[in-house]
């Protein structure tokens, strides 16, 4: 049987850093053993889903190059794939239990589940339902009342070879009977992840750990509806910095954002394969992750997302594009000089933003709005820079060219004229130059701009804004 992987993201926010770790997992299982990967949105919730987030799932996951063989919008002969399309197939399957006498009506009041909840509580018993309607006589049942459905769970272990974690038994006893069936006829995300996982054909379940609980449940599903159950593999969860689990508040770990800020796809998969997966330290593509990727080896502890490790990526996936691509990344037509200045700012780039920034002071170009950080500016208002670049701006005029053959000297012509150092001599020069506080060397910002331009700056500084 051919193998089936599938992401199913409920569209409730947008996709972080850990979803996009099982996305990825599924899609390189599926390609390293030419099976299919399948995108389904669990979008039952219809307070919290939104067709806003759903667009976004597809667009971060375009941007990764992680690519869908069926999903909602590409369509397949297992769909549809929206979960809020497929509610007469749960009530299908549930009708189906319940008449082989493996599920029955539940009528028990909020009030009273959560009663039961709090004296169970009280007792220190851990809290699940006991089971009263199980054997509810028709004399018994409420009128007007809309039942529940509830699965009769069968005593026993359930045990399972995990892909990840090994053998892992669970009995059956710690849970009580559960609701596949609300009583406003909505199917529970285990009832419908069953019946999706089944119906879709669905052969390897790859996801969080945060799900391990789950998968008892949802293999006595699969056993009862006549379903084999697939293999599953849950993944350590995902920890920031502060080894909190990374969730949906986490903007800055959203892939929206990292693609905003001018982080590369490459660069972010790169680094997203190596939370629970050790591949060597190399820059991988995804033709070559697929390759290698074997579920057997993934770590059983959670790992840390680490943006320094994200940054370190992205440096290596800049230094791999040709100026052209970076150009056509920043949107920018180059020349000659601005090509040699790419040369130079590209080291100390982390993003295509700080590229971009980086590069800024080197073009006249109108798409750049020569930005003046508040620190550059700062500098600028104090009296002792005006004095550093008017010193500054007669040694220009007195050379021929500005470069390294003179660099020292010119500056130690200002040092001599104003007494300053340090800091307070080379801050002024830049700030002025270039319309920020950090930067590349000096001598390079100088060389890069010529003689005539570095003037004419010196000359604008006050005004430089
Ligand atoms: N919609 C579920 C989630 O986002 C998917 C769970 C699963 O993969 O079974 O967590």
């Amino acid at each position: 049987m051919k193998p089936r992987t599938r992401f199913a993201p409920s569209p409730t926010g947008r996709l972080h850093i850990g979803n996009a770790r099982t996305a990825l997992f599924n899609w390189l299982f599926a390609r390293h053993t030419g099976g299919d990967f399948v995108l389904r949105i669990e979008d039952t919730d219809i307070e919290r889903s939104s067709a806003v987030f759903e667009a976004s799932i597809f667009e971060d996951l375009k941007w990764l190059g992680l690519g869908w063989d069926e999903g909602p919008d590409t369509g397949g002969k297992w769909g549809p794939y929206r979960q809020s399309e497929r509610l007469a197939m749960y009530k299908e399957l549930a009708d189906r239990l319940v008449v082989k006498g493996a599920a029955y009506n539940c009528y028990c009041t909020k009030e009273r589940l959560e009663g039961l909840k709090k004296s169970q509580l009280a007792s220190g018993v851990p809290p699940r339902y006991d089971n009263r309607c199980r054997g509810i006589k028709d004399s018994g049942i409420p009128v007007g009342v809309r039942p529940a459905v509830r699965f009769k769970v069968p005593a026993k272990d359930v045990s399972f070879a995990d892909g990840v974690h090994g053998e892992v038994i669970f009995d059956s006893k710690s849970f009580g009977d559960f609701v596949i069936m609300g009583s406003d006829g909505a199917a529970s995300y285990n009832f419908a992840v069953v019946a999706d996982d089944a119906l879709m054909g669905i052969t390897d379940v790859i996801r969080g750990d945060d799900h391990l609980s789950n998968t008892p449940r949802q293999i006595l599903l699969f056993e009862s509806l006549g379903f084999k159950p697939p293999r599953f593999s849950h993944i350590p969860l995902v920890l920031g910095t502060d080894r909190v689990p990374l969730g949906k508040r986490d903007i800055s770990a959203s892939l929206r954002s990292l693609r905003e800020d001018g982080y590369l796809p490459e660069a972010v998969l790169n680094s997203v394969a190596r939370l629970g997966w050790s591949p060597g330290e190399g820059f991988l593509g995804l033709d070559e992750m697929a390759r290698l990727f074997d579920i057997g080896r993934l770590s059983r502890s959670p790992s840390v997302f680490d943006p320094s490790t994200l940054k370190r990526y992205n440096k290596m996936a800049i230094s791999a594009l040709s100026p052209e691509e970076l150009f056509g990344l920043m949107g920018l037509k180059a020349d000659e000089g601005l090509k040699r200045a790419l040369e130079a700012v590209k080291p100390n780039a982390v993003t295509i933003g700080e590229l971009k920034r980086l590069l800024n002071p080197f073009t006249d170009l109108p798409v750049f709005t020569p930005v003046s950080t508040d620190e550059a500016r700062s500098i600028l208002s104090e009296p002792y820079a005006k004095e550093v670049l008017k010193a500054f701006l007669k040694e220009a005029e007195g050379a021929a060219v500005l470069d390294e053959t003179n660099y020292l000297n010119i500056m130690n012509g200002v040092k001599r004229a104003t007494n300053e150092k340090g800091k307070r001599l080379y801050m002024p020069i830049r700030a002025a130059l270039t319309g920020q506080a950090e930067g590349i060397e000096l001598v390079t910002v100088l060389k890069l701009l010529g003689r005539a331009r570095v003037i004419e700056r010196l000359k604008k500084a006050g005004g430089y804004k």
